[in-house]
């Protein structure tokens, strides 16, 4: 198996599910040069964790030219016992997705939905549709798109292999870690035996159960409940609806909660919640499993059982993001319920930010003290995403008498009045956290912009994806409508002095004063950034506005100055 990866490493059609089971790629080991050599390698930064996140991380620094060395105990995608977990991701994630030249794959073997249905017994007690939504029909990406958790590492291991810069070292196994003010050293364990490693910043994406967090003495306020759920991924002779149904007293689940959910190669997730008491290993097999189905879909359906995984969910979330050297993110950083797609979304957002900032910090475009905003940042989501997690996981499974008396009360009035049906709470999903008390946004900033269109000068259509790769890691200075001589001098001067690029922003019929310039002629673009009429947004590489602001003056270089963890005097710009 391990000479396989070698055939479709770079073959755009490979699959990992063949028949029943997932079939997932492995890749080869090779054996470290420091094994040989017997001594030390040092690297800027190492990456332990080849989940989600940690792959996210390595491509985005793969794409912005920043070499990294990532870890990972296994040599494969998925984690070990556990392949099949996430399934949905969000706009943001697909935009992510799409800056790092992984999206197409993703669209191409996952599955769009927009509408969502929530019943309690045989009524239904809420329903969405996306697309009516505006927001999200502007992004060229879809609201959602359901894939297996594994399709997207794979196509990320791809990528990385494709971008170079990162080396990927499979079956290496972080086993102790310590750091000090020269560098962080950590001890890896490999089939062709041990060795150290150095490194300046160490990123801890090992999920979950993180040794790191012991390492480091990270705090973490946790919490445990007695819910159990048990996944058939499955698939049909007959198809229901490609919609997310969700039952939150489901008849033939002994009124129990539901989850309906297609994802690629045509399976579908079926997700149980079980009694509190029950056994893992009774729920999950197969008889037991059959029998569920049938009592939802049926004895004429035939069914074919793909993958079949009980589990139980906690919810915990380290009290810094940041020690040091090391920064915790993913599952190593928090850990959620899975409703709403909390989990992998954030820690894909999680990578996003720091990925630009170590660039810009590797490039010397930005002090390090930048760094420190990652903490800041994706602390902040960490919290509101254990938050708004533990509210659904107490609708699911109430256990104190006031929230079992809510949610009969909430269902009782769902069930005739349309008021009441956004109380009713199977997954508030995962969005675009919003940066409130960040040191490197202004309070006018710290936005999530989306990957909406504009026209390049010859009228073709850009993205602001586009934009951001044009600016390869830069901030951009996005300048809406004319610019007074003073506006344009200030551009030019601050342009020339920090790395930032500014481009004017017109409709349709403006002339041009700046030299970059774009047009934005359904104002779109604006839109997005979140600002009106004459204005400017300052835009991250992580697509994220820094700040925004009416006239192009100190507060402009004020505000890229703190965006760069630094100071920019105003004669300087
Ligand atoms: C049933 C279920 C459904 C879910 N649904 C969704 C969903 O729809 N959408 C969503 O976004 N999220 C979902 N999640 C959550 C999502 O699966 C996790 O949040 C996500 O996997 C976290 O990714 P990670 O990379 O941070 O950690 P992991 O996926 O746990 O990856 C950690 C990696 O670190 C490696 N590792 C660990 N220790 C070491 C070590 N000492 N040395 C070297 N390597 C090491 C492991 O091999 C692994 O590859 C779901 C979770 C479950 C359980």
């Amino acid at each position: 198996m391990a000479d396989s990866y070698a055939e479709t490493a770079y073959s755009n059609g490979y699959e990992f599910t063949q028949g029943s089971g997932y079939q997932l790629p492995a890749y080869a080991f090779k054996e470290p040069p420091e094994i040989a050599a017997g001594e030390p390698s040092h690297h800027e930064i190492v990456i332990v964790g080849g989940g989600i996140t940690g792959l996210t991380l390595a491509c985005a620094l793969a794409q912005y030219g920043i070499s990294a060395v990532l870890l990972d105990e296994d040599n494969t995608v998925g984690v070990k016992g556990a392949s099949s977990r996430g399934i949905c991701y969000t706009q943001k994630s697909l935009e992510i997705f799409e800056r790092l030249g992984v999206f197409d794959r993703i669209a191409a073997k996952g599955i769009q939905w927009s509408v969502g249905r929530t019943f309690a017994g045989q009524d239904e007690v809420y329903s969405f549709d996306l697309r009516q939504q505006s927001a999200f029909n502007l992004s060229s990406q879809p609201a959602f798109i359901n894939i297996q958790q594994f399709y997207i590492e794979g196509y990320l291991v791809e990528r990385i292999y494709q971008l170079g810069n990162v080396e990927l070292r499979w079956q290496n196994r972080v086993t102790a870690f310590e750091q000090d003010n020269e560098c962080a050293t950590l001890t890896v364990s490999t089939p062709a035996g041990d060795y150290r490693l150095r490194a300046d910043h160490v990123i801890d994406a090992t999920g979950c159960h993180s040794p790191f967090r012991q390492w480091i003495g990270a705090s973490v306020t946790a919490k445990k409940g007695d819910d159990r759920w048990c996944i058939a991924d499955v698939r049909f002779s007959t198809h229901p609806p490609v919609e997310r149904h969700t039952w939150i007293e489901a008849p033939f689940n002994e009124n129990r909660a539901v989850w309906q959910h297609l994802m690629g190669d045509n399976v579908w997730r079926i997700d149980y919640q079980m009694a509190p008491d029950s056994d893992p290993s009774e729920v999950s097999r197969e008889e037991v499993v059959r029998e569920r189905l049938t009592r939802q879909f049926g004895p004429d359906t035939e069914v074919e059982i793909v993958w079949v995984g009980p589990y139980a969910y906690r919810s915990e979330c380290v009290d810094r993001m940041r020690h040091g050297r090391v920064f915790l993110m993913g599952d190593s950083a928090k850990v959620v319920s899975p409703f709403g797609a909390r989990g992998g979304n954030t820690g894909i957002a999680d990578a996003d930010n720091l990925a630009w900032k170590l660039a810009a910090v590797m490039k010397g475009r930005a002090a390090p003290t930048l760094l420190d905003s990652y903490h800041e940042e994706r602390h902040e989501a960490a919290q509101q995403n254990v938050k708004v997690t533990n509210r659904t996981a107490r609708f699911l499974r109430p256990s104190s008498r006031a929230e079992k008396m809510f949610r009969q009360a909430t269902l009782g009035l769902a069930r005739q009045h349309p008021f009441a049906r956004q109380l009713v709470n199977t997954g508030r999903m995962a969005v675009a956290n919003p940066y409130t008390h960040s040191s490197a946004c202004e309070a006018t900033g710290g936005l999530s912009v989306q990957n909406v269109e504009f026209q390049w000068p010859d009228g073709s259509p850009g993205r602001v994806n586009d934009l951001l790769r044009w600016a390869d890691g830069r901030l951009l200075v996005l300048v809406f409508g004319s610019a007074s001589e003073a506006a344009l001098r200030r551009m030019a001067a601050l342009t020339g002095t920090a790395p930032v690029l500014a481009v004017q922003v017109l409709d349709a019929e403006d002339r041009p004063s700046a030299r970059e310039f774009v047009r934005d002629p359904k104002g779109h673009l604006q839109g997005a950034c979140h600002v009106f009429g004459h204005a400017w947004a300052l835009l991250r590489p992580d697509a994220y506005v820094a700040a925004t602001g009416e006239s192009v003056d100190a507060t402009l270089v004020h505000a890229v100055g703190k965006a760069l963890g630094t100071v920019l005097e105003e004669e300087s710009a």
